[in-house]
């Protein structure tokens, strides 16, 4: 069985029931971790009646990743060690689902990029201190990285750019045997996907479409981020990990053929 007995967790991106890393928060915690969150401001509310009843979770704080200072806070007033550090956390500007990827500004562009990628590396950055030699850092992405998708758009190109910082951030820090990886999830309804249109039709084109036929689900991610959290995945480091019901590995969709 793996086991996170003794070990501590900081999990980014909880922001409602639906979020994978709650998900992820409650599994790392059934395996034993300590667990901390830190959740964005304008999700207090639901993150505080998620927490309520939740002895398990030690600490939840609000922090911008988009803030340097407030990550830089997040972490010197954290008083403990960290062995798992989770990055469940992207944003796109709501319109730029909408249009075509052309007509994207600057600043659309940019803020994607920097809040679903380069917050991956200002994390680890103030998180080093507290990590300990062996820590695992993962991080989430999707298909849209290495695929067009309908209407993904700058966010597909934003997951590019973040498994690419996977690659380098597990370069970076691999000489104190830390860790960094990506899980690519197959499409589940959250409220990040609520952003994408047509959301629905790609939900039901992989349950038709994928070797396992079936979507998969926030506890099926989560089972693998246990499994990189993990002393068993100790030498797995800069690698995307698709969790999608095989999806990723089709070429031609096969639906009615089998
Ligand atoms: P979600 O809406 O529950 O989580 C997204 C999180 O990002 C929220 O908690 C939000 O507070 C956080 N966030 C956005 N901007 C932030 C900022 N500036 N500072 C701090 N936090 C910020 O949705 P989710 O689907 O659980 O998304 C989690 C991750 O999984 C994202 O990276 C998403 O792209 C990825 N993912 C989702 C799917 C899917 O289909 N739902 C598939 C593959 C990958």
């Amino acid at each position: 069985m793996m086991t996170l007995e003794g070990k501590t967790a900081v999990i980014f991106g909880v922001a409602s029931e639906s979020s994978i890393a709650w998900a992820i928060a409650q599994q790392f915690a059934e395996a034993g971790a300590t667990v901390f969150l830190g959740y964005q401001f304008k999700f207090r509310s639901r993150v505080m009646q998620l927490v309520k009843d939740k002895p398990w979770v030690a600490g939840w704080f609000p922090c911008d990743l988009s803030d340097n200072d407030e990550v830089k806070k997040f972490f010197g007033d954290l008083d403990t060690k960290v062995d798992t550090l989770v990055h469940a956390v992207a944003y796109a500007d709501p319109s730029t689902f909408r249009k075509p990827v052309v007509m994207a500004t600057a600043e659309e562009f940019s803020d994607a990029l920097s809040i679903s990628a380069f917050t991956l590396l200002r994390i680890i950055r103030f998180a080093m201190p507290k990590l300990t030699d062996g820590a695992s850092i993962m991080t989430l992405s999707y298909l849209g990285a290495v695929r067009c998708v309908p209407n993904y758009r700058v966010m597909g190109i934003a997951k590019a750019a973040l498994e690419a910082t996977v690659r380098e951030a597990a370069s970076a820090v691999g000489g104190r045997g830390i860790r960094v990886n990506a899980i690519s999830a197959g499409p589940i309804r959250t409220l990040a996907a609520s952003a994408i249109a047509g959301f629905d039709a790609i939900l039901a084109h992989v349950e038709q479409n994928a070797p396992l036929r079936t979507n998969v689900t926030q506890d099926d991610v989560a089972g693998s981020a246990l499994f990189l959290a993990s002393d068993a995945s100790r030498r797995v480091t800069g690698q995307t990990l698709y969790v999608d019901s095989g999806y990723s590995s089709i070429g031609v969709p096969l639906a009615g053929s089998l």
